[in-house]
């Protein structure tokens, strides 16, 4: 099968801490690359830095349900049938003072808000990426990322945050036994706590090493920790694992 050179892949949220580590990642591993987020010139911008030739950028809201179609469509057409789709776009809402809403003081604005890019925006560029499996294809591969937060409860994640995040881990399952069939995987991975713009909404690096003692490996992580089990997922090596969830989180939970 196909293992990276000439594969082409479409990362969501591609301008971010860990979407931008992914997509530098995957340029290096010889993947053509895809750059998408809400501004089209950042991604430009990135497109242009990463290593290898050929790598675009485009501006899209993944919410939205047209401009996510045409920012598909928009990628295949200037690179070929996309191989690789990896969907990193999200958002957390805080209060201005880092805390999280309890649900009792959930408005229903910040609920959809955060349901339309964490969950709906990981389910339209699903679709789109679906849509277009229509015979067995070597090397095509689905990588959402999901959170810690889904998985524990979350400690500084509103709930709004974790309901979309687990969304995004059923999703992945159901895709995973949907496109088995063609021999495309879909996982999912899941992040703990990761030295990343989304982090550092609630967490002042002067507490870094209070929250890193609650770690058993020590330390935070690092949006490379999270690229390279996106690596992995894509590899060849990764051709029998689907519907699963890979935590990267030294520890902070184990199964
Ligand atoms: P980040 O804010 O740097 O990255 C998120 C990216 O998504 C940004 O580039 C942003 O512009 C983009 N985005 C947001 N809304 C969008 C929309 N409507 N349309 C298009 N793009 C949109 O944060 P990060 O820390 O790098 O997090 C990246 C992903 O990892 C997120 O999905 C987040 O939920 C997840 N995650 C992060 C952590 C962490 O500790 N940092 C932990 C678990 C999961």
């Amino acid at each position: 099968m196909q293992t990276g050179k000439g594969r082409r892949a479409l990362v969501t949220g591609g301008c971010g801490g860990i979407g931008a580590a992914i997509c530098r990642r995957l340029a290096a591993d010889g993947l053509v690359v895809a750059v998408l987020d809400r501004d089209g010139a950042a991604a430009q911008a990135l497109a242009a830095m990463l290593p290898g030739s050929g790598h675009i950028g485009l501006g899209a809201d993944v919410s939205d349900e047209a401009a996510a179609e045409a920012a598909f469509a928009a990628a295949e057409a200037a690179l070929g049938p996309i191989d690789v789709l990896v969907t990193a776009a999200g958002i957390l809402v805080l209060r201005p003072d880092g805390n999280r809403n309890a649900v009792a003081e959930t408005s229903l604005e910040e609920w959809h808000g955060t349901q339309a890019v964490n969950a709906t925006g990981t389910f339209l560029f699903c679709r789109a990426y679906a849509r277009r499996v229509t015979e067995p294809r070597e090397g095509a591969r689905v990588v959402t990322v999901s959170s810690v937060a889904a998985q524990l409860g979350g400690y500084r994640s509103s709930s709004a945050y974790i309901a979309s995040k687990s969304a995004v881990i059923g999703l992945t399952k159901g895709l995973a036994r949907e496109l088995a069939p063609f021999g495309v995987t879909a996982n999912s991975v899941a992040p703990g706590l990761i030295d990343a713009p989304m982090l550092r909404l609630s967490l002042d690096p002067a507490d870094d090493a209070r929250a890193a003692a609650n770690i058993p490996l020590g330390r935070l992580g690092t949006p490379e920790d999270v690229a390279g089990a996106v690596a992995f997922l894509v590899s060849a090596d990764a051709a029998y694992v689907t519907g699963c969830t890979i935590d990267v989180n030294g520890g902070y939970r184990m199964q």
